[in-house]
């Protein structure tokens, strides 16, 4: 599946909000949103018209979609099948993406950001129920045990990303036992655990047209 490969600060830049992307610069003030909160490119700093109702749906989506590193094709998916599931298409659709697997190590705090979770995961370094899991995208579920492997944990970068979990956070609907590397699902993330400011609705107007 291809990837955006190019600037990711870009990306934060364009949405005109942080949608830290870049591990632990994101929390100083070399942030590029931080010094140039505009969009990039020769008209970034020319004064906008109002989005239309479409360019907002459109806007937020992007931003999502760029926040989880997603391609279109696999974000489609995941709407897809939110709206196939009881119950209400935005809140289904933000559900499944704090699911994978890629997400949950880095909320976890193993990682700096969803791009290194997702390099750390293609390398091998996790297990979850005691099997060892590669694939970014698998969806966990309630009870699930994220563990490192034992091997795995003087690597650098999680020691460094575990290193500062604690002002990051670790959401409600996950369990960190940081000395032994364990992480635990406790539940299954509801709207509620989410609290980047995403306005959901928007998307799945944008996808029911
Ligand atoms: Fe976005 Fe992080 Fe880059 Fe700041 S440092 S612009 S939050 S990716």
């Amino acid at each position: 599946m291809a990837r955006y490969t190019g600037p990711v600060c870009r990306l934060c830049r364009r949405e005109e909000e942080k949608l830290f992307l870049k591990g632990e610069r994101c929390y100083t003030d070399k942030c590029a949103y931080e010094r140039r909160g505009y969009p990039p490119g020769q008209h970034g700093q020319r004064r906008r018209r109002k989005a239309s109702d479409y360019g907002e749906q459109l806007r937020e989506k992007q931003k999502v979609k760029r926040m989880y590193g997603l391609a279109e094709k696999q974000f489609k998916a995941y709407y897809v099948k939110a709206a196939r599931m009881k119950g209400v298409t935005g809140e289904n659709l933000m559900s499944l993406l704090e699911r994978r697997l890629d997400n949950a190590i880095y909320r976890l705090g193993f990682a700096c950001d969803r791009a290194e979770a997702r390099q750390l995961l293609l390398h091998r370094h996790f297990k979850v129920n005691g099997k060892r899991v590669n694939i970014p995208s698998f969806l966990v579920s309630e009870n699930d045990e994220i563990e490192v492997l034992e091997k795995k944990r003087e690597v650098g970068k999680i020691t460094d990303a575990l290193s500062g979990v604690d002002r990051r956070g670790v959401p409600a609907w996950l369990e960190l036992e940081k000395e032994n590397f364990k992480g635990r699902v406790k539940a299954l993330p509801t709207r509620d655990d989410i609290t980047t400011p995403i306005r959901e609705q928007l998307i799945v107007e944008l996808y029911s047209k």
